[in-house]
Parts: C-alpha cells; structure tokens; sequence
C-alpha cells in the first residue's frame, strides 16, 4: 500500500508514452505498466523530459544490444504524486528529478562511495532491465516508479522545463569539471557547443574557469558568449589549432561523432587532460605521441552519482543555472531527433509531457 494525496492507492499504473518499436523506428504512441510503487518507491508525474544524443544513439541502436519496444527520456522531472508506506525522503508535492540510472547494487565500491554510475550492475532509466529482469522505461511518457534513493530534488527556484537537461547534460558536464579542478586560473575547452556543451559553458564559467568553445563553426559565437564563454574558435578553420597549440588543462569533448583526437590533444599543456564525453558509434584511431610529448591523459567520465547529482542541481539553484531549451511536444520528437542531428538545436529539446496526456 501507499499514499496519495488523498490517500487512495490508483487502481493500475497503465503509463502512456512514446516508443520505438524497433532498432531505428520513428517514436509513436505506445501503452505499457508500470510496477505499482513498493514501500521505498516514490510515484512521479512527469512533467518534461529533455531529449539527449543519447536517446538518439540508443534507439538506432548504434551502441548494440538496444532492448525494443524502447521508450527513451533520461532528464526527467515532475511532481510526486504518491509514495511507499517506508519511503521518508519525499512527499506528494515535492518537484523531482530522475537522471540515467534508476537503482543499482547498493554494495560494492563504487555504490558505496556515491557512484552509481560506475556499479557493474547501474539499472539505467531505458533499455535496461530491474534486478528482476523487468525492462525499464524512460521519462518519454506521463509517469515513473523509481526507488527514493535515486530520486533527486529539484531547488525550488527552478523551473522544471529548463531544470530538466541538469539530469544527464548537466551532470555529465559537471562531475568532469569537479574531478579535474576546473576552476579560477584553469583554461578549459569545451568541443561542441550542443546539450552537454552549453551546460559545460555555463558551469565551467560558474566555478570561475576560463572557457574556450571549439565548434565546427563560428555559426553560434554570439551564443556561446552570451552563456559564458570566455573565447570561441571555428575547428574546421586550420588556424585555431597552431593558435591554441598547449594552451588548456581541461578538454571536455562532447561530440556524438567521430572526430581527429589527436589533434585536439595537442592543444592541451603539459599534464593536461582530454575527457572524452562523447559516444561516437565507430572506434577513433589513436597515435601515442601527442599523449607522450607533453605527459598528457586521454580520460572518460559518465554522468555522476546520485549524491554529486544533488550537489549540482544545489549549485544550479544557487547559481540559476538551467538549460536554454526548446519546448516541444511529444508528436514533435522524431523532428526535433532530425534537428539533433544536424546541430540545429539552441540547445535542448525539452518535452512538455501535457501534450502527451492531452
Ligand atoms: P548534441 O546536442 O547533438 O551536441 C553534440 C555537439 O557536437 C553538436 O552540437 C556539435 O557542436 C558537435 N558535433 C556534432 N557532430 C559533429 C561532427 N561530425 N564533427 C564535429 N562536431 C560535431 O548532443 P549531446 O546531447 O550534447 O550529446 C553529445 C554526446 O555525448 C553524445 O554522443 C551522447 O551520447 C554523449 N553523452 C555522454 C554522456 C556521458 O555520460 N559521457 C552523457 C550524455 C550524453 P557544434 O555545432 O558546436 O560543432
Ligand atoms: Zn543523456
Ligand atoms: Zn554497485
């Protein structure tokens, strides 16, 4: 049993979303359930939900072993509209978030020291499955169940809409800049200024580093100013690269493609650092010398853990920072999937779930 507003249980969690059938298929309309909320679950009214390249990725399935029907949606946020005899961390009202992942093991290493993300056994919020082998669904749809312990609380001075992209662009993003110090007198390059990109410009500007954007043109420079860039170069100009030659500590690369690493590393210092953010579908060939020639590291970093996740959203309010986003609805995704993939985002989708329910 559990608690609702006015303290009776729903019949059913029959949830509307979007799904795709199969690897590659446009979203539509699709009618599933979710589990009835056990003791420690909380019940979320989804109120948006942010479209990320990852969503994109998986339902073309280009990183393999996609889960169909897949309904995608990792920045989720919305209202808690009932909770689990047990649970003591939320109550029917609070605004929430839910990001990547939705439990994992609780016991090992990485679990116990806040990192989620890294447990071998992460349930990720969509094609993924629960401990009990039911496949999860993503935040594409008008409710979610998940355990308290991976629910995150939304600062109250934040609007839901804009605060939606902070779950995964915002925190993949921010758990890097954290890791590697960025900070007042650290020069740091963000490539590609798309979702996870303008959250890095915005944060790494919050914590006082000094921020270049490397985008493939001079197209958004205004832009990217305006959200705090400190300097903004073209990639396909040959220039910036003997420019910015050994100029960073910090590279955050977050392009979804294939892209020349080597020559991005080259414009790191000496015991510099490239994360790469990105997931891009085919391998990226990799020579030793720009690593050995100056003692620099090629790193990876995924999203954050539940309690740096809540860190951040705490710095966002404290900062208001969110994400420039663009509402659409739910009938509208496959478009906004297409202008994703041409970089005409300014610069994340958000969906507005009402549409869905409507
Ligand atoms: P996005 O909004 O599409 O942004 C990617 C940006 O990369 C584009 O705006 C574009 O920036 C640049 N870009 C795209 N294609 C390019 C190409 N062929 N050559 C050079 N630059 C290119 O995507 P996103 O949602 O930010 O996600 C970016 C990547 O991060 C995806 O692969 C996604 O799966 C991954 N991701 C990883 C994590 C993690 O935990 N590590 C979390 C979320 C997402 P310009 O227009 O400025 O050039
Ligand atoms: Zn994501
Ligand atoms: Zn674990």
């Amino acid at each position: 049993m559990y608690k609702t507003e006015n303290h009776i249980a729903p019949a059913a969690l029959k949830t509307k979303g979007y799904a795709a059938l199969r690897p590659k298929a446009a979203l539509a309309p699709f009618s599933f359930e979710r589990r009835e909320p056990r003791e420690h679950d909380v019940l979320i009214d989804i109120k948006y939900c942010g479209i990320c390249h990852s969503d994109i990725h998986q339902v073309r399935d280009e990183w393999g072993e996609g889960t169909f029907p897949m309904v995608p949606g990792h920045e989720i946020t919305g209202v808690v509209v009932a909770v689990g005899e047990k649970a003591r961390k939320f109550k029917v009202g609070d605004k929430v978030g839910v990001g990547c992942f939705v439990d994992s093991c609780r016991n090992c290493s990485q679990c116990e020291d806040g990192l989620e993300q890294y447990c071998d056994k992460t349930v990720f919020t969509y094609n993924s499955h629960e401990h009990d082998g039911t496949p999860t669904y993503g935040g594409y749809s008008d409710k979610i169940v998940v355990d308290e312990d991976y629910v995150l609380r939304i600062p109250n001075n934040l609007p839901l809409d804009a605060a939606a992209p902070l779950l995964c662009a915002g925190i993949t993003l921010y758990s890097p800049l954290i890791h590697w110090q960025a900070g007042p007198g650290k020069k740091v390059a963000i490539i590609g200024l798309g979702g996870l990109g303008h959250m890095g410009v915005k944060l790494g500007h919050a914590l006082g580093a000094e921020i270049t954007v490397l985008s493939q043109s001079l197209k958004k420079k205004d832009d990217g100013i305006r959200l705090g860039a400190d300097y903004y170069y073209a990639t396909t100009d040959p220039e910036t690269f003997v420019k910015l030659k050994g100029g960073f500590d910090l590279i955050l690369n977050t392009v979804s493609a294939e892209i020349d690493w080597n020559q991005y590393l080259d414009l790191l210092k000496l015991d510099g650092s490239m994360v790469l953010l990105g997931i891009p579908e085919k391998q990226v060939p990799m020579g030793a010398t720009p690593l050995i020639s100056r003692r620099r590291s090629l790193s990876g970093s995924m999203i954050g853990g539940i309690r740096e996740t809540q860190e951040m959203l705490e710095f966002c309010g404290k900062h208001s920072v969110t994400s420039d986003i663009e509402l659409v609805s739910i009938q509208r995704v496959n478009e906004a999937y297409e202008r994703v993939l041409k970089s005409d985002v300014r610069y994340r989708f958000v969906i507005d779930l009402a549409t869905l329910k409507g």
